[in-house]
């Protein structure tokens, strides 16, 4: 058994140094083990200073980084989750807390350094200028779910998204308001280049993007399904451009065909009215596949897996409505889209947090101010909190604490306690707003009021597993003659071929001879087992928390060789380096009731969008239901309006 295991090894390339395991001591060791444990609660601390947080997870799970500012953050980190979990499970004593002087006091701290973050600072600057205001991030670098991964493969740098990867602009009736009002502030260009293939000859159609090909657009794109006897039942196959033929070629029943058919191009969509809305809220998508639209089960399976990487959670919990802000068939009437116009920086949406930093600090990216500086120079890390700049941005601060400075909590100011460098450290603020997401909100803000604290106990938060995979060349993909690939079961279910932006001096391949990175979004849905959405997410963490990036490498391995291998993907020479991003809590999941309470008041989402507790206001992309980069920064942006009596 062990004989065989270790060929299944040399076969996959495990055994061969690439980007990976360089950092890594016990290589193969790790495997197999379960390594994500959660802290005795019991555990309190007397001191201070010099506070050594439990670990979590061991030294094989984080992994490779990559190359440049973002190396050593990539996903969550297993700082954070040492300090997310010790405020969770109560291991920071509130009494110890009182103690400690503050130190420095600002008109505003901010908590959370994403985008929502960013644009709450963008909107205090507007509205204040020459008060002083305080970003605490807890990641080693701001953007949050923005974020990028650098790769380099032979000599050539390669970006890719860690999460957060496109955006709309100048599309009929995708165009969302406040991305626009963001990319006219952030002076954002009007047009985009991206890389070409030489010598096309197949004609292949790239996406731009990770998105709209997995649904939306797909009619549009080089596409293929991959089938088997596992799936399908069929002898193993890619099948290409599945809709064009009106599936006769995808092997499902006759049944299933049409009504796949009627699904996707429905036309008699629900009105657009709160009332509609509202009784869309009242049930799952599912519910309205399957009793509204009366479609068989196999079309909720097939929606599933795309509704799950766009929202964290499948079908059978999601709400209709949430289905329908996302765009799913049957509710939302543009589809086909046109995916060239929708867009991906090469490091996603991080794209938009940079730009939101150099305009807070106009000295925090090397090189001008200009697009292909902003989206290249590298981060000034020692001029993000400056002291007499207006916008501090203070990294790998951990905020575990905000507490009004007495009962009265509107008449004084607010305590905002956070661990950095293994000490507690206390700030005095005139207001707070509270950018980081609702998991950890309810743990860190002081005696929340009950209302807020029952609203945000119905909120549940998804993982999301993003694995950026650098590949030397991509004749194997070329083969197939397709540029984008579906699958059923095992690692993931898509990843496709981006076609590059060039911005400036990056200007990347399109060549098969040439490296690329494949993303894939892997989401943690455990559907039609009549799990709740909290159920499946917790489900799904241990499971993505639980694994050491040896058993991720090893399943995505497998997987490129089930689907690649056929067209001559060599595993020991093909890839050249794996980042995992694994996204503890990526989405929250609007069940049932989020966004219209039953009884006809406001959802749960909305009791906390709308009232601030005292002079502490919330504004994350989570209050939305649909995350999105524009609304994020726009919700940061109202958090800090309903501040306007205290800053
Ligand atoms: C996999 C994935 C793909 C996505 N794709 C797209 C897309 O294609 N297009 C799009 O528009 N949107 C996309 N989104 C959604 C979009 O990324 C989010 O809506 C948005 O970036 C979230 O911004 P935010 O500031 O609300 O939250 P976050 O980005 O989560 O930022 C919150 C920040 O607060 C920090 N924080 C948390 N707790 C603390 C604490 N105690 N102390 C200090 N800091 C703390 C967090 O570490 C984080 O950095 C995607 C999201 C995911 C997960």
């Amino acid at each position: 058994m062990k004989k065989d295991n270790k060929n299944e090894d040399l076969l996959l390339g495990l055994n061969k140094k690439i980007d990976r395991r360089d950092f890594l001591n016990s290589s193969l060791l790790g495997a197999g083990s379960v390594l994500y444990s959660m802290s005795a609660p019991s555990t309190l601390f007397a001191q201070n200073d010099n506070i050594s947080l439990p670990d979590q997870v061991g030294d094989n799970w984080y992994g490779y980084g990559g190359v440049g500012d973002s190396r050593y953050s990539h996903g969550n980190t297993p700082e954070i989750l040492r300090g997310a979990h010790a405020v969770r499970d109560g291991l920071l004593s509130k009494s110890n807390i009182k103690n400690i002087p503050s130190s420095e006091e600002y008109d505003l701290v901010i908590v959370g350094g994403g985008l929502a973050g960013l644009g709450a600072a963008q909107r205090f600057t507007e509205l204040y200028p020459g008060k002083k205001c305080l970003i605490l991030e807890n990641h080693p670098i701001f953007g949050g779910e923005a974020k990028r991964n650098e790769f380099n493969v032979n000599g050539h740098i390669l970006t890719a998204p860690q999460g957060s990867n496109s955006f709309y602009y100048k599309t009929k009736n995708s165009d969302i308001k406040e991305d626009l009002k963001y990319i006219k502030m952030l002076n954002i260009p009007d047009e985009f280049t991206y890389g070409s293939m030489p010598n096309n000859k197949d004609n292949l159609v790239f996406a731009q993007e990770h998105y709209d090909v997995q649904m939306w657009g797909e009619e549009l794109i080089s596409k293929g399904y991959f089938v088997d006897k596992q799936s399908h039942g069929v002898d193993a196959q890619w099948v290409k451009d599945i809709w064009k033929d009106k599936l006769k070629r995808y092997p499902v029943s006759n049944k299933v065909r049409q009504d796949l058919l009627t699904w996707k191009y429905a036309k008699d969509m629900p009105q657009d009215n709160e009332e509609t809305n509202a009784w869309l809220d009242s049930m799952t998508y599912k519910d309205y596949i399957e009793n509204i639209m009366g479609l068989d089960e196999e079309v909720t399976k097939f929606a599933d897996p795309v509704l799950a990487s766009a929202g964290g959670m499948g079908c059978d919990v999601m709400s209709a409505y949430i289905a329908k802000l996302l765009g799913m068939y049957g509710l939302y009437p543009d589809a086909p889209v046109n995916p060239l116009n929708r867009h991906s920086f090469p490091g996603g949406n991080d794209g938009f947090a940079r730009h939101f930093v150099k305009l807070l600090i106009p000295n925090s990216i090397n090189g001008g101010n200009n697009f292909e500086d902003i989206m290249n120079g590298s981060i000034n890390f020692g001029n993000l909190d400056r002291q007499g700049n207006p916008v501090r941005l203070r990294v790998s601060s951990n905020v575990i604490n905000v507490a009004h400075s007495s009962n009265s909590r509107t008449l004084d100011s607010v305590y905002v306690t956070y661990y950095k460098d293994k000490k507690l450290k206390k700030i005095k603020s005139k207001a707070v707003v509270m950018a980081s997401g609702g998991w950890i909100n309810k743990h860190i803000v002081e005696d929340l009021p009950v209302e807020h604290k029952k609203a945000y106990d119905q909120f549940n938060h998804a993982p999301m597993l993003v694995a950026n995979v650098a590949l030397t060349n991509w004749r194997f993909l070329e083969k197939l003659g397709i540029t984008a690939y579906q699958w059923k079961g095992g690692f993931g279910f898509h990843t496709n071929i981006r076609k590059p932006m060039h911005v400036g001096k990056y200007q990347p391949d399109l060549d098969p001879n040439k490296p690329i990175t494949l993303t894939f979004y892997v989401s943690f849905e455990k559907t039609n087992q009549g799990l709740s959405a909290q159920q499946q997410s917790r489900i799904g963490q241990y499971e993505m928390l639980g694994k050491t990036y040896m058993q991720y490498e090893r399943e995505i391995r497998q997987q490129m060789v089930k689907l690649f291998g056929g067209s001559g993907f060599d595993p020991k020479n093909d890839i050249a380096g794996i980042i995992l991003n694994r996204w503890g809590h990526a989405y929250v999941t609007p069940t049932p009731g989020f966004f219209y309470s039953p009884d006809g008041g406001p959802g749960y989402s909305q009791i906390i969008k709308n009232q601030p507790f005292g002079r502490i206001s919330f504004g994350h992309s989570e209050l939305r239901g649909y995350q999105h980069w524009g609304p994020a920064a726009e919700e940061g942006s109202r958090a800090v309006d309903q501040l306007v009596d205290f800053i």
